[in-house]
């Protein structure tokens, strides 16, 4: 009864390593004996912090030979940059969920067996409808790849509109009544280790106000679970805290971000009053803050066309790939961030963005792009991921 779970049933493994993603739902992997191969990949995320060129190890399955489709290859897991084995394929989220739940794996839906799956509800459908006796209770699963820093996991990794108004319509499906009749969102967590769950709010805040909002209507359930490396689950979860204190606090738009930029071609660019400065082709990374209005701030620097008033704008209005990464927070943090980016890059131009505070520079430059590198995606998750500290 407790044996571990195998959602891809007994098909045969390939290992291969990460080449490219060309879009979302295609990836090219190198596999021995079969070289570069296109996989399909059935995971809508993002995991930029997952999936790096030529390194990433990756597990994948083929398509049996009678089955028509364009990729004969399926993109089934990966290994995190910790080295631990990761599932990814979300079509497949909905049968772990339901397998840890029949099984009572799933702290707070012990007791409960799922009785229908895709339950058309209005018009939305939720993944699993499950019953108690006469009782019954909607669940909605949500697959979470997006973790580290000091034990944080995050959702979504990418703006998502369609799991804002999930949970808002689950939020009118509950009557307000005691928590264990209220409409299930179980966050399965890919990883043992998390010990705090929260929405990501650096990067989808329409989604986090929502999290916030529906909190005393809708039961959010993160769990942790175990992959072993044959991809098959441990018969075990988690129980993952959501630091709510902390979020009200911290869940707002305003705090710092970085902005990374790229150069073809080296340039003579003026910069305001520091004049004429020559910029090697490659990456750059501005290190800035807005304690208010931070997604306004942002869309300005992301506008070629505007008026010049900070340094940065004489440097954004020849950039090319132009993109922006918030690092929402309470506190004042830029030059604790520029401090951070500055042990990973170098200095692009002395006095560049730091002329109201005493740090060299808040402009650093690196030749390959930093969201391609593991180390970047580091220092992003140090301060994105912070665990509540003393006490949530
Ligand atoms: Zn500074």
């Amino acid at each position: 009864m407790n044996d571990p779970y195998h959602p891809l049933g007994d098909a045969r493994l390939y290992r291969g390593v990460f080449v490219e993603r060309p879009n979302r739902f295609l990836m090219r992997c190198a596999v021995p004996r079969y070289g570069t191969v296109e996989a399909f990949v059935a995971n809508p995320g993002r995991m930029d912090e997952l999936l790096f060129p030529g390194v990433t190890p990756v597990a994948l399955t083929r398509v049996p030979a009678d089955v028509e489709r364009r990729t004969r290859w399926t993109c089934v897991g990966c290994d995190t940059p910790d080295g631990e084995p990761l599932f990814l394929d979300t079509h497949r989220t909905n049968d772990v969920a339901a397998h840890l739940i029949d099984q009572a794996l799933v702290p707070g839906l012990k007791g409960w067996r799922v009785e229908q799956r895709e339950v058309p509800v209005g018009h939305s459908r939720f993944d699993l409808q499950l019953a108690r006796g006469s009782r019954r209770l909607f669940v909605e699963v949500k697959s979470c790849t997006l973790f580290g820093g000091e034990g944080v996991a995050m959702f979504p990794d990418a703006v998502t509109d369609r799991g804002r108004r999930h949970l808002e319509e689950l939020a009118q499906m509950g009557s307000g009544g005691a928590a264990s009749e209220r409409p299930v969102v179980l966050f399965i967590v890919h990883s043992p280790h998390i010990r705090w769950f929260m929405p990501d709010y650096h990067t989808d805040l329409a989604f986090s106000r929502t999290f916030l909002a529906v909190r005393d209507r809708v039961r959010i359930l993160p769990v942790g679970i175990r992959w072993n490396r044959d991809l098959s689950v441990a018969p075990e979860s988690v129980r993952v805290k959501i630091p709510w204190k902390f979020l009200d606090r911290h869940v707002d738009d305003r705090g710092a971000y970085l902005l990374l930029m790229r150069l073809r071609g080296p340039r003579r660019i003026s910069i305001g009053q520091l004049g004429e400065h020559r910029f090697e082709a490659g990456s750059y990374i501005y290190v800035g803050s807005a304690m208010a209005h931070l997604s306004r701030r942002v869309e300005r620097h992301l506008r070629r066309r505007k008026r010049h008033h900070w340094h940065i704008d004489d440097l954004r209005q020849v950039a090319d790939d132009v993109a922006a990464l918030p690092i929402r927070s309470a506190q004042r943090q830029e030059c604790q961030l520029a401090a951070s980016v500055s042990r990973y890059a170098s200095i692009a131009m002395k006095g560049f963005g730091s002329s109201d505070c005493s740090c060299d520079s808040h402009l650093y430059y690196r030749a390959e792009p930093p969201m391609e590198d593991v180390e970047f995606h580091r220092i992003l998750q140090q301060f994105r991921m912070r665990a509540p500290s003393p006490s949530p």
